[in-house]
């Protein structure tokens, strides 16, 4: 269905406007430079009814994508998070995807982006798989991409910045096209940084590793995964990760919003373990799917209910 042409709401400057009349104008400077972020947050249907998970910590992450792009906020933190509740609301959703857009208006022509306006907007659609609905329990193949994650100093990673995800579309376009699933991006100086929309754990011998937060975003489920390793007291390590690294690990998965935790079962034609998701990404996605489904008390208060 078109994103386009549909019923419903999305959350404008403070009011809610029909979805399809949520429109930019093409001389946006956003549209022509792709400087905007957004985020991306998840809705689920759990035991205690619709509740939105780490909310406060992805409209942290906004703020700090406008921050680091200098793009004035009109809003405070607290608007913004009543407006993805009252936004989830006005559609009806009871488990869904929630995309706040942060982008500038076109009132100059222009390089420098000072005197455009900044507006904020809020979507939520009903969430689709998008690494298709066995990917979880069967795990995914992913191919290294031919194409890296930009320099440290000139991506600003930390800042979930549209202009960013040109370089996550190169790298899913070049390996769907070859027949994988997702993009494994290494960064500029040849180590492991992150998959298209995910951060990547390996497990080698019970110890768990992960790319320091350098060249990568820094995953609100990545740090909700560390969160659990801390808990069970396994030995987690941040740190420099080869390729060949990869190849030989025990285990390998993904985590993000979208694709939650997803094994990785085979990377670049090499089998990983036993080619069946291991123990560890099982646990793993046995405790998160406890908490966002509210089968166990949420006692990191990462739930926000939506009334
Ligand atoms: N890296 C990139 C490039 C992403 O787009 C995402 C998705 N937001 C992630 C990592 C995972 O972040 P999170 O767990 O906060 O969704």
């Amino acid at each position: 269905m078109s994103m386009e042409d549909r019923d419903g709401y999305i959350w404008v400057d403070g009011e809610l406007v029909n979805w399809r009349d949520a429109k930019v104008h093409v001389l946006s400077y956003t549209f022509m430079h792709g400087a905007g972020f957004f985020e991306g947050v998840r809705v689920y249907n759990g035991a205690s009814g619709p509740a939105v998970f780490r909310l406060q910590d992805h409209t942290r992450r906004f703020f700090d994508s406008a921050k680091i792009l200098q793009m004035k906020m009109p809003f405070r933190e607290e608007e913004i998070e009543q407006a993805q509740i009252a936004t989830v609301s006005a559609n009806g959703l009871k488990q869904c995807y929630i995309r706040p857009l942060g982008y500038y208006d076109g009132q100059m022509v222009g390089l420098p982006a000072q005197g455009n306006g900044v507006h904020v907007a809020v979507a939520v659609w009903e969430f689709d798989d998008i690494l298709g609905k066995d990917a979880k329990n069967d795990g995914i193949r992913v191919k290294t991409s031919s194409f890296s994650r930009h320099h440290i100093n000139a991506a600003m990673s930390k800042a979930k910045a549209n202009g960013q995800y040109i370089n996550s579309m190169l790298a899913i376009n070049e390996v769907k096209a070859a027949g994988y699933t997702d993009a494994l991006l290494l960064d500029s100086h040849g180590y492991v940084a992150e998959c298209t929309t995910s951060n990547i754990f390996m497990v080698r011998d019970g110890i768990i590793s992960t790319p320091e937060k350098t060249a990568i975003l820094e995953g609100i489920t990545r740090d909700t995964v560390m969160t659990f390793a801390a808990e069970r007291g396994m030995e987690l390590k941040e740190r420099n990760i080869t390729r060949d690294e990869l190849y030989c690990a025990d285990e390998l998965f993904v985590t993000g919003t979208a694709v939650e935790i997803t094994p990785i079962v085979e990377l670049d034609n090499r089998v990983i373990g036993d080619g069946r998701p291991g123990e560890v990404v099982k646990t793993f996605q046995k405790m998160f799917n406890d908490i966002v489904m509210g089968h166990v008390e949420d006692k990191r208060g990462w739930l926000t209910p939506v009334k």
